[in-house]
Order: structure tokens, then C-alpha cells, then sequence
């Protein structure tokens, strides 16, 4: 079975949070793969953030990629889900009417960089209602679908990689900001590149939705689990000002549009929603740990290897190339992700099970079932 190796050299700690600076942060959890801490998530106390204070170095995650699109092709596998694609499509087109709403100058081709734009193949959902649009994606193997379908701009590599002379009107970050290494560090550069009153879109997944239970100790993709309070907080920090709230009809998902300005007085009290307090977070955290009944924290888990980029551990044989794409949706894995404590070691142990009951298979299919019409709120700016 292919697989990620990791050593200590390929991590990094970060001993602060990341948006508001505070040292007070807690530890909810640690990930081991063979002996090895590879992945921790903690809680900030002064602004309620969720994020990975010790994970994998950009650079391992760029090697990673190119090794697993190098499998991918050697393989001859498909490298994008229709699916998946038709998701990404719809979620283009509802967002560019949105923000085509709150651009100023209507008539004129209004300059748009889209920063992880995947597959890139909702680029052209923009191109059609008046944006010129360039998307930026470090991941070759996603990258590559949009320039092929599409013939859509994409610049192949991270975006502190991306300079431009041009100031742009709108940038977009769909699903992006919560795989960055530094989101505030990143923030601030690439709103260098928007105009002054250009527009920021920011659509994250929202934490409480997010986050149901144990699995996300172990959710490698996400380095940040953002809420209302903090994203916002992390947008004022870089001079953006909330306008608006976007309720996707996709799912729960955080959008807030944002407007870059000279300076922002900080003490405006933009949401009254309160931050998570740390309760309610290890509470979700520990939902479905089963084989004991008191858990200590942090949340100690272990995973037999890593085999995928976003999970750590999927429990398919071909994990690496997901099970749907090679078998083009004929034949589903039998197998499950299941979870066990293990007393000697005291550790939970993530480990792969044939489902017992359609239940649990059908459990494991379900995803992007979501309806609902979008719309939009204002911030209410005090
Ligand atoms: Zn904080």
C-alpha cells in the first residue's frame, strides 16, 4: 500500500495562536503515526481558534503531492470526480452572483485571482458573468484538470510564489484558507495585490459543522478550523472589513465578504456571536471515542500509516487512488475507518473493519447532500 512517510524534520511547532498572537492556547489532542507525533490541534483562549500547533512543514505537503500525482498517472487514474466537479461548478456560479452584487464598477472587466482554486474547473462560471479571473493551485495533479477541460489561467504553485504588477478588483478564497500554513502571514500578502475597496471573499468550513467527532484529531488537510468570531478577527487584522455573510446553498459552510480598507478601528464589534469556549470544543472532539468511558486530554490517537492527504488514514487497499475513481463508482470499498482504545498503551487506535451493516456503508457514501436557497446578510457595523 502506498504511503506518506514522516520524520521529525518534516515538522513544525507553533507555540502561539496564529491570529490573535495569545500564548494561552490549551492542547485538545495528539496524532501518532508509528511512535511519532505528527499532528496536534489546540484552542486559543483569547479568540476561541482551533488550529494545528504542530503539523507537517509546507514542504513535505508540496513532496507529497507531487509523489501522489506521480502514482496517480503512472496508474492511469482519473484525476478529478465529476461529482465532485459538478459541486465545484455550482459553488463558482452562486459565488460569483454574489459577489457581482457589491462590485462597484459593473461595466468594466473586473480583475479577479482566485487563491486555491483546485481543479479550477469553476473559473469559467466567473469569465461568464464579466470577471477576468486567474486561479492559483500548488497541487499539480489539481491544477492540471482546469487548464485541459477549460483552458483556464492557473499559476501551479503556492501563492506566496505569485506576484503581480496588476491590482486586482476581487480575490477569492474558496476552501483554502484552512489548508494554509500561515493564514495571517498569507492574508496580509496577497491583499497586496487587491485594490484599495477591492473585495475578499472567504468561504471556509465552518467549525461547529464541521467538527463532529473524533475524526478531525487525525484530518490532515485543514491546518485551521476557523469560526465566525475568529475569521473575522484574522480579516481585521489585515485591514478587511465584514460587509457581508453568504449562506451557501451548498451546506454550513463560512462565508463572509470582506473590503479592504486603509485602516480599520479595531474595537468595532462587528458579530455578537461568541467564541467556542473550551468545553464544548473537547466535547466535540471526544464524540464517538468508544471503549472508554472517561477520556483524558489531550485526546491521544495513533494511525497505522498515512495513506491520504486529507484523512491521514483512509481504510480502501488502493487508498492512495480513491476507490470510486478506480472503479468508477461500480464498486464501493467494504471496508470502514473504525476507532479502539488500546489500555496498555492507552492510546485510541484508528484501524480498518469490513462494515457489518449497510447502515455503516451507506453512512460512509453520503456527501454533498445539501439544499437549500442562498442568501446574504449584512454585517451590522457599529
Ligand atoms: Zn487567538
Amino acid at each position: 500500500m502506498p504511503e506518506f512517510n514522516i520524520t521529525k524534520k518534516d515538522l513544525e511547532f507553533k507555540k502561539s495562536c496564529p491570529i490573535c498572537m495569545s500564548l494561552k492556547i490549551k492542547k485538545i489532542s495528539s496524532a501518532y503515526v508509528q511512535q511519532i507525533n505528527y499532528l496536534e490541534t489546540s484552542y486559543c483562549e483569547n479568540c476561541g481558534f482551533v488550529f494545528r500547533s504542530l503539523r507537517p512543514k509546507e514542504n513535505w505537503f508540496k513532496k507529497a503531492w507531487i509523489m501522489r500525482d506521480k502514482i496517480q498517472r503512472d496508474n492511469e487514474v482519473k484525476q478529478y470526480d465529476q461529482n465532485v466537479e459538478k459541486h465545484r461548478i455550482l459553488a463558482y456560479d452562486e459565488i460569483s452572483k454574489f459577489i457581482k452584487v457589491f462590485c462597484r464598477d459593473k461595466k468594466n472587466i473586473i480583475k479577479c485571482v482566485d487563491v486555491g482554486c483546485g481543479t479550477g474547473t469553476g473559473l469559467h462560471k466567473f469569465e461568464e458573468k464579466g470577471f477576468e479571473i486567474i486561479g492559483i493551485e500548488p497541487d499539480p495533479s489539481r491544477a492540471r484538470v482546469g487548464k485541459k477541460l477549460y483552458g483556464a489561467e492557473i499559476f501551479e504553485n503556492t501563492v506566496d510564489k505569485f506576484s503581480s504588477k496588476n491590482k486586482y478588483d476581487v480575490l477569492t478564497l474558496m476552501h483554502s484558507l484552512e489548508h494554509i500554513h500561515n493564514p495571517l502571514k498569507t492574508l496580509k500578502r496577497i491583499c497586496s495585490l487587491v485594490k484599495l475597496k477591492g473585495l475578499v471573499y472567504i468561504e471556509v468550513p465552518n467549525f461547529k459543522e464541521h467538527v463532529k467527532d473524533w475524526n478531525d484529531v487525525i484530518y490532515l488537510g485543514h491546518l485551521s478550523n476557523f469560526s465566525l468570531k475568529n475569521l473575522v478577527l484574522l480579516g481585521m487584522q489585515v485591514n478587511l472589513l465584514p460587509i457581508a455573510r453568504f449562506n451557501t446553498s451548498r451546506g454550513p459552510h463560512l462565508g463572509i465578504l470582506f473590503r479592504k480598507e486603509k485602516f480599520i478601528k479595531k474595537n468595532i464589534n462587528q458579530n455578537e456571536e461568541e467564541p467556542l469556549i473550551f468545553d464544548e470544543v473537547l466535547d466535540l472532539y471526544s464524540k464517538n471515542l468508544n471503549g472508554k468511558k472517561k477520556i483524558d486530554f489531550p485526546i491521544k490517537v495513533s494511525v497505522p500509516t498515512i495513506n491520504d492527504l486529507s484523512l491521514s488514514y483512509k481504510s480502501d487497499e488502493n487508498t492512495i487512488i480513491p476507490t470510486f475513481m478506480l472503479f468508477r463508482s461500480k464498486k464501493i470499498s467494504h471496508k470502514i475507518r473504525s476507532i479502539r482504545w488500546d489500555p496498555k498503551k492507552r492510546i485510541f487506535e484508528v484501524f480498518s473493519k469490513r462494515a457489518s451493516t449497510s447502515k455503516e456503508l451507506k453512512k460512509k457514501k453520503s456527501s454533498y447532500l445539501f439544499n437549500r436557497k442562498s442568501s446574504y446578510e449584512y454585517f451590522n457595523l457599529k
